[in-house]
Order: structure tokens, then C-alpha cells, then sequence
């Protein structure tokens, strides 16, 4: 049986570890990189250094980008395009949908088919169970080296769009961003009080904990369009993030953040949503905010 083979190009922490984890299962791994040295340890590893992108292109049907945005990819492949006949671009570095949807147009203009993918982990994670990387472009491609990409991370699967994976990347994006952002303000409030973050970890981590039922619960409801006011209301919920606002004001740490979401609280009530849940606030936020 031939060997199976993939190319890597761009090896950044991610990059790296894909190429490593590939390494241990015994695939026959091309890397390029700009800054050639960061190669020297997977070659040392048993990996074939390509000496230009054009060579790592040739060198595998499979190509996984690991490149910080498509700009960067432009950047790369511009310069070897003849090389893109035949080839599987597998890209897992982050950008929008619309600019995935752009490079598999770019790609299959050359003669590439592109998968865009959105990992859902960690350098150290990459070759590790319980990790999943969202994929979304020709589903043949994807079937075709499935097994391949499954050795860095499970699969997820979520259309032909190639945009699609890039949205499921960014919702939990925005998803996380915005929560380390809460908790690091929580911190700095916490901190301004001369209580540690270590004092405010079991709270924290048992309210994080009980987000699952908390979604849950609320997703029904908001994919139904309703948001009674049952169990709380969006009027309490101003009052709750003004006290937030107000604390932090007193500790003198930054107010950003609560100002941020205290007028989106008040735009909801400006809407006539005081008697309506809290959750209510999506459909403000589905709009952009007037000028
Ligand atoms: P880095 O930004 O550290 O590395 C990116 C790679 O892109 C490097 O190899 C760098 O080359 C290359 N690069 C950037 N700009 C150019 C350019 N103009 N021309 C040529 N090469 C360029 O990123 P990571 O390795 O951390 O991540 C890679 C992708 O994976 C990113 O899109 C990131 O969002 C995504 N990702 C990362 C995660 C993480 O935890 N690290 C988690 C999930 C997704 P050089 O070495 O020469 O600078």
C-alpha cells in the first residue's frame, strides 16, 4: 500500500503539532514554512523539509494550511498556483465565512479543491481524544481524507457551504472571547476588593458549570421566538448589570465592559421588552445597534 502522505505548510504552534501528530502515526510529512528554521525539529522528527511551497504542494494530494489568516494564505500560494492541479487545501487557520467562500472560489479556480476547517483546540490538544475540528466544503474531499484529519482531531462535519465551518468557528469564537472577557473583569472587580482569583474560582467554575442547563433550558425557547418573562425579567436584569456598572465604578477598575452590556440592556427595554426575559435581548441583537 502506498504511504499515506500529507504536506503542512505554515508551522506556528499549530502548524507544529499537526505535523507531529501526523509524524506519530506514521504518515510521510512535508512541511514548508516561511521561516524555514521553525522546521527543523519536525525534520529532525523524520518529516521532508520542501524547500519551496511549490515543492510542498507536489509532494501531497493533501494539504493542510495552518497560516495565521487567508491573507497569509494569498501570500504563499500565489507563487505556485501551477502546483494547486489535483490538490485537497485543507485550511485551519481562522477567518470569516465570506472569506472562506472567497479562497475555495480562488482554489477551485486553480484546480484545488478546499475544505475550510475550524479547530476546536489547543496546540498541546492536537493528536488527543476528545477534540473536534469543524469541516465544511466537497464532501468527497473531505470523505476522501477523513482518516487523515481525523488523526489530529475528531471530525465535525457541517455542509458543503465552505463557509459554514468558518461560522461555526466564529459563533464559538464570539462565544469565548466574550466569556474570558467576563471573567477577567469579574477578576480585575475581584482584585480591586483584595480577593484573589483563586478565592473566586469555585464560583466561578460552578457557574460556568451550570450553563449547559441554563442553554438548554433557554434554547427552545429562543428558537421558538418566545421570551416570556416567567422567571425573570429583562427589567431585573438592567437593574442586576447597573449594580455591576456601579461597583465597578466604585472600584475603580475599568467600566468598558458593563457599559457595554448596560445599553444593550436599555436598548431591549427602550424596545418594550421590561416584562420579557432577559434572553429577549437576541433579537435586539440581531440588528446592528443605530448609529
Ligand atoms: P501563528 O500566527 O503563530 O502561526 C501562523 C503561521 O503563519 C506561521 O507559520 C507564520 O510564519 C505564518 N504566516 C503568517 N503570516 C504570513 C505571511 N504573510 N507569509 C507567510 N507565512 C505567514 O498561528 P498558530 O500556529 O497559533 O495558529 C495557526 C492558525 O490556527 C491561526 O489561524 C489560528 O487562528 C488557528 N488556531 C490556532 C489555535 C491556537 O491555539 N494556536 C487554536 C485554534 C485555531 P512564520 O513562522 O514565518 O512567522
Amino acid at each position: 500500500m502506498r504511504e499515506q502522505e500529507v504536506s503542512v505548510i505554515g508551522l506556528g504552534p499549530m502548524g507544529r503539532a499537526m505535523a507531529r501528530a501526523s509524524l506519530g502515526k506514521g504518515y510521510r510529512v512535508t512541511v514548508w514554512n516561511r521561516t524555514a528554521g521553525k522546521a527543523d525539529e519536525l525534520v529532525a522528527a523524520g518529516a521532508d523539509r520542501a524547500a519551496t511551497v511549490h515543492d510542498a504542494l507536489a509532494a501531497s494530494q493533501l494539504v493542510v494550511l495552518s497560516l495565521t489568516d487567508n491573507d497569509a494564505v494569498y501570500t504563499v500560494l500565489e507563487p505556485a498556483t501551477e502546483a494547486l492541479p489535483g490538490r485537497v487545501l485543507v485550511n485551519l487557520g481562522s477567518d470569516t465565512p465570506e472569506s472562506a467562500r472567497r479562497a475555495a472560489r480562488w482554489a477551485s479556480g486553480h484546480g484545488a479543491r478546499y475544505l475550510t476547517g475550524g479547530v476546536q483546540a489547543s496546540p498541546p490538544d492536537i493528536g488527543q481524544p476528545g477534540f473536534s475540528t469543524f469541516y465544511s466544503g466537497p464532501k468527497e474531499a473531505f470523505d476522501a481524507h477523513r482518516e487523515a484529519l481525523e488523526v489530529l482531531t475528531g471530525t465535525d462535519y457541517r455542509g458543503e457551504d465552505p463557509g459554514l465551518a468558518a461560522v461555526y468557528y466564529q459563533v464559538g469564537m464570539d462565544l469565548f472571547w466574550t466569556t474570558v472577557l467576563g471573567w477577567l473583569h469579574a477578576l480585575a472587580l475581584a482584585d480591586a476588593h483584595g480577593v484573589p482569583a483563586e478565592e473566586v474560582l469555585p464560583s466561578a467554575s460552578s457557574m460556568l458549570a451550570g450553563m449547559p442547563d441554563f442553554l438548554a433550558f433557554y434554547t427552545r425557547r429562543i428558537d421558538a421566538g418566545e421570551y416570556p418573562g416567567d422567571l425573570e425579567k429583562l427589567a431585573m436584569g438592567v437593574a442586576s448589570v447597573d449594580h455591576v456598572l456601579e461597583t465597578s465604578r466604585g472600584a475603580g477598575v475599568d467600566t468598558s465592559l458593563p457599559s457595554a452590556v448596560l445599553e444593550v440592556f436599555r436598548r431591549g427595554m427602550a424596545a418594550g421588552r421590561a416584562d420579557d426575559s432577559a434572553t429577549s435581548l437576541v433579537e435586539v441583537l440581531k440588528k446592528p445597534a443605530a448609529a
